[in-house]
């Protein structure tokens, strides 16, 4: 059978001698992995089409569960990202956690979406990379279904006052925001601010048009990163060579 798909290539690799594998995240298909034989005759395009962050259209043939790279016409590779090895370390975690969450057969149109504009973002640099990988985490898990709560109590369900000066508690095994009172009953309870809750709601609502276009004063940057670096580490228990290898380069 043969298969037209749009798709992002999220990892490259070759086993010995032999072929070249891929892993597409397609659009319908969800994660497929894809053999790009060696004995075809590459043309500079197939070539450079199989690489890593490459988006384009792919055409494959299947036979059983096995995927044949036939053709791909790029559409974008991304080719900015290696330019600059904090933004290449930033993109190689964004394709290594929808690695992570994808499944083949299970298309996720929306989050193949978010993760375009994103490496679209990293590339632009227009805020910082750490704001960008805190807005991905928290829109690609509420895209995954754990949205969390946030307008009240995730626990007793009693409605938060909206106040500047308040200082609110997120709690990511409780899924949400928390009550003080409730919050006592957490070990793990996050105190954040107004400011921060606010641009968490905004992350989860706005349109992608919107998604990168704004940024925060270093408090909410510090609270929004620790919000969501706990909330991914919660619901995705997988520990991310890509994550770690940015906390040495920012420890340097
Ligand atoms: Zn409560």
């Amino acid at each position: 059978m043969i298969i037209k798909t749009k798709a992002l290539v999220i990892r490259e690799y070759i086993v010995g001698e032999s072929d070249k594998y891929i892993t597409l995240f397609t659009k319908e298909l969800g994660k497929i992995q894809v053999i790009a034989p060696k004995g075809k005759k590459y043309d500079k395009g197939f070539a450079s089409g199989t690489q890593l962050f490459v988006y384009g259209e792919f055409i494959l043939t299947s036979y059983h569960t096995t995927y044949r790279l036939m053709n791909v016409e790029i559409i974008n590779m991304f080719h900015d990202i290696r330019k600059d090895l904090n933004v290449l370390s930033y993109a190689s975690y964004i394709a290594e956690f929808v690695q992570e969450v994808t499944h083949e057969g299970v298309g996720q149109e929306k989050l193949l979406m978010l993760t375009l504009v994103t490496l679209k973002s990293l590339m632009s640099q227009n805020s910082s990379l750490k704001l960008m990988r805190g807005i991905f985490e928290l829109r690609a898990l509420s895209i995954l279904g754990f949205m969390p709560e946030l307008e009240k109590c995730v626990e007793c369900h009693e409605e938060l006052e909206e106040n500047e000066n308040t200082v609110y508690f997120f709690g990511s095994e409780a899924g949400g925001i928390l009550c003080n009172k409730c919050s006592m009953s957490y070990k793990e309870r996050l105190k954040i601010s107004y400011s921060t809750l606010y641009t968490m709601k905004y992350i989860i609502h706005t349109s992608f048009n919107c998604l990168y276009a704004f940024n925060v004063s270093p408090v909410v940057l510090q609270e929004l990163e620790k919000v969501c670096r706990h909330y991914t580490a919660y619901y995705i228990s997988k520990r991310f060579k890509s994550a770690e290898f940015i906390d040495q380069i920012e420890d340097l």
